[in-house]
């Protein structure tokens, strides 16, 4: 069966040049005589590789000496609860703004933990937008303000970060290394890398330095951020697999000409894409305009019948992975960096077809 269009909203599609060089290296990395699943993660060409993956990842996103990249492994779920149990003492606050489910989870396992406070939600429009916040509705004291800067579900995003004395944690997950921003803006930045960045099961933190360290003697070991920084993320086996793949994905990108241009062609697919949905007669977007991901885009048809039937056809051209998450239902495109403009065309092309057919 040859390759399919995938728009997994994740784990997703990766470059398809990744692959192959995984390929070819799968057997024996070179110089090791064995995979890099079988290498011990002490080992010289295990070292090179990470150092590697770090390097390349922090020469994408220009992150400063002032930050520390850690390979985690839990998901992005995890994170959840390792920024309150780090960031919040006991009878500390933080602030959360609810754009969906994913920032539903984190202030749940927030409010478990510490004190999470909600000062904004977009739930009273099923989270079709991102609420505007003023440093007026900040909770004053508040430690940090969290929040989801792409809801994959929903397909909204943050463009600015909100305006808040606290310090600024984000969940990156779906937006990572899909356009350039700058970290300075940022106090914490986590993500899960199966979207953006390579295979499921490593989770990406990008912390300030200063921020480490400050989590009380009951934090366990392993979800202690301290713990990780220490040891380079080698303090016990990390995921050395997906290590590997994140260094080839940035690597990649960084031959594409670096996140300006990978944003420049991101842009571009999904303008195409709001055009057709715009244009069209039929389909119609969900999300507030001056919102919209570039990276995840929901769109529906008027009846429940023709969303089943443009899943069914589209999946029998080659559409991979189109249907929506059920919160929304109908469809939903997720145009990471593995979906290049060919496969946007694709898609857009039988959206056009399907229309004419269905008038
Ligand atoms: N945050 C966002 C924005 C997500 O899209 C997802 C997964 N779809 C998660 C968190 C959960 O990530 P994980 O499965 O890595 O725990």
């Amino acid at each position: 069966m040859a390759r399919v269009w995938n728009f997994s909203a994740g784990p997703s599609a990766l470059p398809i040049n990744v692959l192959k060089k995984a390929q070819e290296q799968m057997v024996e990395y070179p110089g090791a005589g064995m995979s890099v699943m079988e290498m011990s993660h002490r080992s010289k060409s295990f070292t090179e590789i990470i150092t590697t993956a770090e390097a390349n990842l922090r020469s994408l996103m220009n992150i400063p000496d002032s930050y520390k990249v850690l390979f985690l492994q839990g998901g992005a779920s995890s994170q959840f609860a390792m920024v309150p149990l780090n960031l919040l003492a006991e009878g500390e606050t933080a602030d959360y703004i609810n754009t969906g489910r994913w920032s539903t989870m984190a202030i749940k396992e927030g409010q478990k933990l510490r004190y999470a406070q909600v000062i904004a939600s977009s739930e009273d429009e099923n989270f079709s937008y991102i609420p505007k916040i003023t440093k007026s509705d900040c909770t004053p004291g508040a430690k940090y303000l969290h929040f989801t800067e792409n809801n994959t579900i929903y397909g909204t995003t943050f463009y600015s970060v909100p305006e808040t004395d606290a310090r600024i944690v984000t969940d990156m997950s779906s937006s990572i290394l899909s356009r350039e921003v700058d970290v300075n803006q940022y106090d914490l930045i986590y993500a899960g890398a199966q979207k953006n960045m390579g295979p499921a099961g490593v989770t990406v933190v990008i912390v300030r330095e200063e921020l480490l360290g400050m989590a009380d003697s009951s934090v366990p070991t392993m979800f202690n951020y301290q713990t990780h920084a220490e040891k380079d993320s080698l303090f016990n086996t990390p995921p050395t697999f997906g290590i590997y793949m994140l260094g080839l994905v940035c690597e990649e990108l960084m031959n594409m000409g670096g996140l300006a241009e990978v944003e420049r062609i991101n842009r571009a697919k999904a303008e195409l894409l709001y055009n057709t949905i715009d244009e069209s007669d039929l389909f119609s977007g969900t999300v507030r305009v001056e919102d919209r991901s570039i990276t995840n885009i929901p769109f529906v048809l008027p009846t429940d019948e023709l969303n089943a039937a443009f899943i069914a056809e589209a999946t029998d051209r080659g559409i991979a992975n189109i249907k929506g998450h059920r919160s929304v239902g109908g469809m939903r495109a997720s145009i990471y960096n593995g979906v290049p403009m060919e496969g946007v065309a694709f898609l857009v092309d039988f959206m056009k077809e399907f229309e004419k057919k269905n008038k």
